[in-house]
């Protein structure tokens, strides 16, 4: 074992104080360098990171980068996937980032990621959809596309109470449900071979997602917050979803409604509404103008935010954020996965973990820093020099390395 978990000495933690982060000049930001592709992909990254952070700050502030384990090189080095140093240097320094890890197949392993969630309460996932110019797409104005989803990350059908079809637990599960709920069980047309899952939704996930969204187009000046759900179909877990969305608003940022509602306008002309899951799939398609933060189930929020990214011709390129908002705890990390056939091919693109510190950076107040990194990628996409995934969806393009294309950045910053 020849790694070691030893925090940087000049660095200080960020911290929580009465609700409000508090960022030294010098935070020391945990990150995971992640497998395949990852150790390439934070080389380029880092240093462009690391050079914007410079340029807007002159040296007045910087990250003091703390390298902590997970995933195939923690297991290798360490004999865990996940070590609980791990765990704690993110639960001590509030905020981090990682790039991708291999998933352990078999064996009853959790996925790294859902661990990482769930043991730090990360309830919003946070997904950005924007376009960069000069990408072609399957759509003809993906540049209306400025969508920001508040995807909820502990509950619905996700919290994994499932029964396998065929087992006792499952027989048991059935027999147990329909001594109590007799007519209600009787509607399931295969009892004998079915499996069953549950879908928890409360009031207080619910809220507390909501609102994070509501804070978050207060913040940042957007039009409107849309609800998505399937609350015609279940009522009382995706009708619950819409229900408690709107109480919250009205109870506690004064929304009104719209003429006979149920749309509610804030004080600030914020429009809260809600839309159909299934519809809203169409609308982002034909009216995606009309579209601005969007608050979702964890389901919903998993194919709205796919839908999205392939809209702007960035499924490679989306980043993400793991979020606790009133703990501070967040996770920012590259969506895509370790992508095992381009590893040690200097090939991969590194945007994604950029456009994650991008988030990341924004997330700390480091506004400037942020802009510089997203003002950099506009230019060097618009400009036509790129990595070999984006090449192709860019007729004229100049292909560059993954560590090319790291150097083209800094000098664009
Ligand atoms: P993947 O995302 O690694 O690959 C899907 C496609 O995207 C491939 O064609 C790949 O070449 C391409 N791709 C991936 N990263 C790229 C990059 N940076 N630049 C250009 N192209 C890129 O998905 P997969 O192959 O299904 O999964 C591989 C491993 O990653 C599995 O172990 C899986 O569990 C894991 N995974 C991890 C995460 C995560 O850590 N967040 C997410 C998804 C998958």
């Amino acid at each position: 074992a020849n790694l070691t978990f030893t925090p940087p000495a000049d660095g200080a933690a960020v911290t929580m104080q009465n609700g409000r982060l508090c960022v030294p000049d010098r935070p020391v930001i945990p990150f995971i360098i992640g497998d395949g592709t990852g150790p390439e992909i934070w080389a380029a990254a880092s240093r462009v990171i690391d050079a914007a952070v410079a340029k807007a700050y002159q040296g007045r502030r910087s990250i003091a980068w703390y390298e902590v384990f997970a995933g195939q090189k923690s297991f290798d080095n360490l004999g865990t996937w996940l070590p609980n140093e791990t765990v704690e240097a993110f639960r001590t320094y509030l905020i981090g980032i990682k790039g991708p890890l291999t998933t352990p197949v078999g064996g009853g392993i959790r996925s790294l990621n859902v661990t990482l969630r769930q043991d730090l309460d990360l309830f919003v996932c946070l997904r950005p959809v924007r376009y960069f110019n000069g990408i072609e797409t399957p759509v003809k104005a993906p540049e209306k596309v400025d969508m920001v989803v508040f995807r909820e990350n502990t509950e619905d059908i996700y919290a994994g109470i499932e029964f396998k079809e065929g087992t006792e637990d499952a027989k048991l599960f059935f027999d147990t449900m329909s001594r109590i709920f007799p007519d209600r069980m009787k509607k399931v047309r295969f009892p004998e071979s079915s499996g069953f899952g549950i879908k928890p939704v409360s009031r207080e996930g619910t809220e507390r997602l909501v609102r994070a969204a509501i804070d978050y187009a207060v913040k940042n000046g957007r039009k409107s917050v849309t609800l998505v759900h399937k609350g015609n179909i279940m009522k009382f877990t995706e009708g619950g979803f819409r229900d408690w969305g709107y109480d919250v608003a009205r109870r506690e940022y004064g929304a009104l409604p719209i003429g006979d509602g149920p749309w509610l306008k804030l004080p600030n002309g914020i429009v809260i509404k809600d839309c159909i899951a299934d519809a809203f799939l169409q609308e982002i398609l034909l009216h995606p103008e009309n579209f601005d933060v969007v608050a979702t189930l964890n389901l919903n929020g998993d194919y709205i935010s796919d839908a999205l990214a392939a809209q702007v011709g960035g499924i490679g390129i989306a980043p993400g954020g793991n979020i606790n908002y009133l703990t501070g705890h967040s996770i920012f990390e590259a969506t895509h996965g370790t992508g095992p056939k381009l590893a040690g091919l200097n090939k991969a693109n590194p945007s994604s973990v950029i456009l994650s510190a991008e988030m990341m950076l924004r997330y700390m107040g480091w506004t400037e820093a942020a802009d510089l990194l997203i003002q950099a990628i506009d230019r060097v996409i618009s400009e036509k020099t790129v990595t070999f995934d984006l090449a192709e969806m860019i007729p004229g393009s100049t292909e560059l390395t993954c560590s090319a294309y790291g150097d083209k950045l800094v000098e664009t910053l």
